[in-house]
């Protein structure tokens, strides 16, 4: 994700240097090489505050994606080993983002830009 929104050389916000980003696993962020600011990939995402892995996410989507009348909370709970609530969640989720499809890559599921 950081490397669709990003990229390596992204110029940094805070120090305006074209900056390496290192990732800092704890927090599902990037660190700025010179200045040590931090960018978060997931903010303004659907991801944003979900404790889910990206990793199951990814996949639920490409079930989505992949099935032609959609995917039910319980085969989402089964396939991902996720609890129902939160496979419904997530299905309630996609299906809306999906409806908001624009066709345009990473569109999707960017709800608003911001850093
Ligand atoms: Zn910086």
């Amino acid at each position: 994700m950081f490397d669709v929104r990003f990229g390596q050389g992204f110029t940094c916000l805070k120090c305006e240097r074209d900056s390496n980003w290192y990732r800092i696993k704890a927090e599902r962020a990037f660190s700025c090489q010179w200045c040590g600011h931090h960018l978060h990939p997931t903010v303004g995402t659907l991801f944003e505050k979900s404790r889910t892995s990206l990793q199951r996410w990814f996949y639920a989507i490409f079930l989505f994606t992949t099935t032609r009348n959609g995917v039910a909370a319980k085969e989402l709970q089964r396939q991902l080993g996720v609890t129902y609530k939160t496979a419904w969640r997530m299905t309630d989720l996609i299906r809306k983002h999906m409806a908001d499809v624009d066709g345009e890559g990473m569109g999707l599921f960017v709800l608003r830009p911001r850093f």
